[in-house]
This record gives structure tokens, C-alpha cells and sequence, in this order.
């Protein structure tokens, strides 16, 4: 091959990635088991398709915008902050350990002291040790019921917790 094709083709092979992105495949959110993307009205514009007297930036005049209807699995991020008991320093490297139906799961605090996790809605006792304290509770998620417009970042919503743990 020459090298001017090499080229072409391995500047091809870089840009896969971006390309089927913004084609689509990649630009799909993270769906489960249950979920529905529906049309709706949006939400911005309330269906009119302008916002202050320019076309709508959110459906782009469509008037509608897609939305996540979620189902009875579909995950939660959870992000966890653990404190030591004076309730202000982080605890990094605290040993985690989580229960749940399908089974046990561990995990360690980042250096900020967190750590993260997508969980299906259902109750997930948790331990945590550490030589700053101890914890022992449970974490619950609730199903989703709000349907909320798909955004560009094709993430399960998140939320926070903050643990305090115990001498
Ligand atoms: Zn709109």
C-alpha cells in the first residue's frame, strides 16, 4: 500500500469513534429492561417551537424532544461521600461492602473519600470500615417515576450520599 493511503486509512480508523457518535449508535442513552423513549412536548418551549422569539434551543423548533419513561430496573448512579465521625474529614481507602440479592460486592473510598455506583432500585445493606470508624446501614433506591428529556450525556441520573461514620 502506499503510504499516502496508510494514511488516509489510519486517519479514518481515528475518527470512527467521533463519527459514529454524532451518526448515532454511540449517542444512544444507557437504557434497561423496561425502560420507553417516547416523544413529548418540550419543555422549554412548551410546544411552540420558539423561546424568546428565536427558534427553541432545546427541540430546535421540533416542538417535541425525547423523553426516558423509566422502567422498574432502571439504575440509579450512586455517589458516596464518607466522612469521619467529626463529620468534615474525608475518609479515603475505607473498606466497603455491599449485600444485595445478586450477590456481595466491594468496594474502597477514592482519595476524596467517595466512591460510586449504579444500583437498580432495591435495598443494599452496606459496611463500612475504616481505622477512622465504622458504619453499618442501608442504602435504598427507589424506583424512577419522573420522565426526564434525554440529554447528550447518556448516563443514569445520580445522586449523592453522605455517610458519617461512627467511633
Ligand atoms: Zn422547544
Amino acid at each position: 500500500m502506499k503510504p499516502k493511503a496508510l494514511l488516509i486509512l489510519s486517519l479514518l480508523m481515528m475518527m470512527t469513534p467521533s463519527i459514529l457518535y454524532w451518526v448515532g449508535p454511540l449517542r444512544r442513552p444507557a437504557m434497561t429492561d423496561g425502560d420507553r423513549i417516547e416523544l413529548r412536548t418540550c419543555p422549554t418551549c412548551a410546544g411552540s417551537g420558539q423561546s424568546q422569539n428565536k427558534q427553541c434551543p432545546q427541540c430546535r423548533g421540533k416542538k417535541e424532544v425525547q423523553f426516558m419513561v423509566p422502567g422498574p430496573h432502571r439504575p440509579t448512579y450512586v455517589e458516596g461521600h464518607v466522612y469521619a465521625p467529626d463529620g468534615v474529614t474525608v475518609v479515603p481507602e475505607a473498606k466497603l461492602q455491599f449485600h444485595s440479592e445478586a450477590g456481595d460486592w466491594k468496594h474502597t473510598t477514592d482519595e476524596r473519600g467517595r466512591f460510586g455506583a449504579d444500583l437498580p432500585p432495591g435495598k443494599y445493606p452496606m459496611e463500612v470500615d475504616s481505622p477512622q470508624g465504622k458504619l453499618s446501614t442501608v442504602i435504598e433506591v427507589l424506583p424512577q417515576t419522573t420522565p426526564t428529556p434525554i440529554g447528550l450525556d447518556a448516563t443514569f441520573p445520580k445522586r449523592v450520599d453522605t455517610y458519617i461514620l461512627q467511633k
